[in-house]
């Protein structure tokens, strides 16, 4: 079951709800178009929507797309649906910051009328050397004491498509010694020619910047509380000088958070961009990546998600949070719900010499050990069966409990049999196993003997032949890159294992994409997009126990 907890955002919320200074929140999720979901964005979903939904607010999902190269409506799609899929909707509060691209010009214009904000003609290179150090105070520009009618008419020439990319910027005035550089005349306007906006087209040839963009946003869409992360602590003092000096309706208070970093991946979107566009995963929606489509394609539940999010809580310490916390979620979410079922993922022919050819009896099956209200199935149980190659040691190594030459095994839900034989092939292979099986022993244990050990099995004749794509970490360490070396070279080249003849029981044949279930003593898996009617392919999710670390 889902557990949201209490954590410092939602408290500061509930004393503002308590003290009236606010008698409904307003939070928003704003992402850039630039790049699919990842599960750190699921972070923030989870905080901004779910605070909204337990305490009576409303949040806005809004596109932050003030950086027309990188951005496109592929992105803005799927963004939607991963917000739908996790289970949250914003209803009919959809915005784009580009919605706002003129009245930010409207108050770009105030700000230079109120003398705050002026043209600066420096190039990039002479902007950073003016701009200072952490140790050394910030030169102005020479620009910086222009008249207000200077200013209002190289802006509007600047929007007028005058100017080429880089000649000018619109600078705040504000205070070039001061401690912190981001109040050091930041940029509010760039000039970029021929680029064309999935939103606005080609209206424009000037576009704000998102820390200019980004609290008059909020503000006009009456935000109470903007919820953002840690990096953007520094810049919160220009979000209140922002909404401070133009005539936006609200104040909408920033609170910074820690994001979300998780071991043994990647989440930043210019690496996950590397990812897909060098071929090193199939696709945003590859079940190694940590994107939400990646994540679902690999048979994640929303649910899971967002308990994962809870349980990992919200702060304000950066810390790496092990890929274990994420793949418990799932593993609790599944191992409830789930139905069970047999998969031979490495078969071994198994014949049985002394139960009749052409004989078929079906035996019961539960499909889920402790819910018994997912009730039973019944399989198909015949003279020629495939149980796991892994299942057969003709060397037992010591404590081995499973099948061994002249030694006993039970078949799950089935009988106990016993190897007589085994074939093998010119190079020594083991290719099948003679056996037989004692009739006396479906559902009783066998006179006289203990059979320890248990194996999953399945009817060579009903079996349904699939694919299994087994995955494991994407990265190799635990964190790609690290000391600055290419993250490249941390990735597992191992990550990707498809065992292309595994056989499964009769009833996994109908199993549509997106199905979960678990296979018994293998883990969970998932329908993959890929199958095919008679072709089944699935996905691992998660195994059956935390092998991290081993
Ligand atoms: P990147 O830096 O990789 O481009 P981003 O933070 O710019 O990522 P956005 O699309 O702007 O990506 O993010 C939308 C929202 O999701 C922001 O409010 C951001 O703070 C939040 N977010 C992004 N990554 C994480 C994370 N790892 N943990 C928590 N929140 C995150
Ligand atoms: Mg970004
Ligand atoms: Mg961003």
């Amino acid at each position: 079951a889902e557990s949201p907890r209490t954590n410092f955002i939602r408290q500061i919320i509930e004393a503002d709800l308590a003290s009236g200074k606010h008698k409904r929140i307003a939070t928003r999720f704003p992402p850039e178009p630039n790049g699919y979901l990842h599960i750190g964005h699921a972070k923030s979903i989870v905080l901004n929507f779910g605070l909204a939904q337990d305490l009576g607010g409303t949040c806005n999902l809004r596109f932050d797309d003030t950086n027309p190269h990188k951005e496109n409506v592929e992105f803005v799609e799927a963004i939607k649906a991963d917000v739908r899929w996790l289970g949250f909707d914003w209803d009919d509060r959809l915005y784009f910051a580009s919605d706002y691209f003129e009245q930010l010009y409207d108050f770009a214009v105030e700000l230079i009328k109120k003398g705050l904000a002026y043209v600066c003609e420096l190039s990039a290179d002479e902007m950073r050397a003016y701009r200072g150090t952490l140790t050394e105070s910030g030169k102005d520009s020479p620009y910086r004491n222009r008249s207000v009618e200077e200013n209002l008419d190289l802006f509007a020439r600047m929007r007028a498509g005058e100017f080429p990319d880089g000649s000018r910027t619109l600078r705040a005035r504000i205070d070039m010694a001061s401690p912190n550089i981001n109040m050091r005349d930041p940029v509010l306007y760039r000039i970029k020619h021929g680029v064309v906006h999935h939103q606005t087209g080609t209206a424009w040839c000037l576009y704000p910047t998102y820390d200019y963009t980004h609290p008059i946003s909020d503000a006009l869409e009456g935000i109470t509380h903007s919820l953002c992360t840690l990096e953007f602590e520094d810049h919160r003092p220009l979000y209140d000088w922002y909404v401070d000096k133009v005539s936006v309706p609200s104040k909408p208070r920033q609170i910074e958070f820690s994001r979300l970093n998780l071991e043994y991946t990647v989440m930043s979107k210019r690496r996950l961009t590397d990812l897909v566009s060098e071929s090193h995963v199939q696709g945003w929606d590859d079940p190694r990546m940590p994107t939400i489509a990646g994540l679902r394609r690999r048979g994640y539940t929303p649910a899971s998600i967002r308990e994962f999010c809870y349980r990992i809580g919200i702060t304000k310490s950066e810390n790496m949070v092990e890929m274990a916390m994420l793949e418990s979620a799932i593993r609790d979410d599944l191992d409830a719900h789930a139905p069970r079922r047999m998969a031979v993922l490495r078969p071994l022919k198994v014949v049985l010499t002394n139960y009749p050819e052409g004989q078929v009896e079906e035996v019961e099956a539960r499909n889920h050990p402790k819910d018994e209200s997912m009730g039973l199935r019944r399989l198909p149980f015949s003279r020629e069966l495939y149980m796991d190659r892994s299942d057969f040691e003709e060397v037992p190594p010591k404590g081995f409990k499973r099948l061994i030459p002249g030694g006993e095994v039970r078949l799950r839900n089935a009988y106990v049999i016993r190897c007589d034989e085994v074939i093998k092939d010119a190079a020594g292979e083991v290719v099948e196993l003679r056996a037989s099986v004692d009739m006396e022993t479906l559902g009783k244990n066998p006179e006289g003997r203990k059979v320890k050990g248990v194996i999953h099995w399945v009817s060579a004749q009903h079996g349904v032949s699939a694919e299994v794509r087994l995955y494991d970490r994407l990265f190799q360490v635990a964190t790609p890159g690290a000391g600055g070396a290419d993250y490249r070279d941390d990735i597992n080249p191992g990550s990707l294992e498809a065992l292309t003849h595994c056989v499964l029981e009769p009833a996994l044949a109908s199993a549509q994409a997106g199905e979960r279930f678990q296979f018994e003593r293998e883990g969970y898996f998932v329908v993959d997009p890929d199958a095919m009617p008679e072709r089944p392919v699935f996905n691992l999710t998660v195994g059956l126990r935390d092998t991290w670390g081993k």
